[in-house]
């Protein structure tokens, strides 16, 4: 479709399966990376989240190659996960200041061109965990949650200039970020999920892609589950 399309964190897991499905769509698309190399095929711009200026450059290089964004996938995030009286403030800090100051700042940088457009689309990607809250992600649950209400507000500031603002709050998605988990901890979540399985890093694209496309004009403030039906009803 040639549109001009950055996804934050698109050198592995969820955020190079977006990044992906839009290539093959036709896009031109920029990836942020923090640390290695960017993949392979798709233009890289070096930017961690937590260094406000290197979301700066991140734009001006990717606007160099690929002109305005018109799509942002606000898609990079890390989890610290541990219970409360353990947690300390740096760890609600940094969870919070990745996944949802992060997100604001690249919105903010975002949406001056969508504004002069008068089209744009962004898309944040959440988690299930921040409409259900869970045992030790008490840091990374706010910071997701958080990224709800930004959305819906944006839905509102920006709407008049054809600017939709939603959110994805996947379930479990097999990426490094679940690697982790344990053999139980998966067959639990996989029991209380109706599709009796984990997602894939495209189950989240396929749903990004539509929010990205024109047949999703009439969709803004949406908060949409990949999840196979975990946490449904939240
Ligand atoms: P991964 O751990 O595989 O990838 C995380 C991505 O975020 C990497 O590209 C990483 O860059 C980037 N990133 C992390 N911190 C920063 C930072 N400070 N600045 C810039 N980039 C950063 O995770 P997933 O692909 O699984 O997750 C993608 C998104 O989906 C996240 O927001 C996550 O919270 C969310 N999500 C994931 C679920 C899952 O089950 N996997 C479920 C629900 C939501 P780098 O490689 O350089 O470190």
């Amino acid at each position: 479709m040639n549109r001009s399309v950055l996804v934050s964190g698109g050198n592995r897991g969820i955020g190079l399966a977006i990044a992906q499905s839009f290539v093959k769509a036709g896009d031109r698309v920029a990836v942020t990376y923090r640390t290695g190399e960017p993949p392979d095929g798709l233009l890289g711009v070096h930017c961690d989240l937590s260094r406000p200026e290197t979301i700066e450059s991140a734009f001006d290089e990717a606007e160099r190659v690929n002109g305005p964004v018109e799509v942002l996938v606000a898609n990079a995030g890390v989890s610290r996960d541990m219970l409360l009286l353990q947690m300390e403030d740096q760890d609600f800090l940094d969870v919070v200041d990745t996944n949802l100051t992060g997100a604001f700042r690249m919105a903010r940088r975002a949406a001056g061109g969508m504004l002069g457009a008068r089209w744009g689309r962004l898309i944040f990607v959440s988690s299930a965990v921040a409409l259900m809250g869970a045992a030790g992600q008490a840091n990374y649950a706010a910071s997701k949650a958080g990224l709800v209400g930004f959305a819906r507000s944006l839905a509102w500031e920006l709407g008049s200039r054809n600017i939709t603002s939603n959110v994805v709050t996947p379930g479990a998605i097999e990426t490094d970020m679940v690697s982790g988990v344990s053999q139980a901890r998966r067959e639990a979540v996989i029991q209380m999920t109706p599709l009796g399985r984990t997602g894939t890093p495209e189950d989240v694209a396929g749903v990004v892609q539509f929010l990205a496309s024109e047949a999703a004009g009439f969709v803004t403030g949406a908060v949409i589950p990949v999840s196979g039906g975990f946490a449904m009803g939240h």
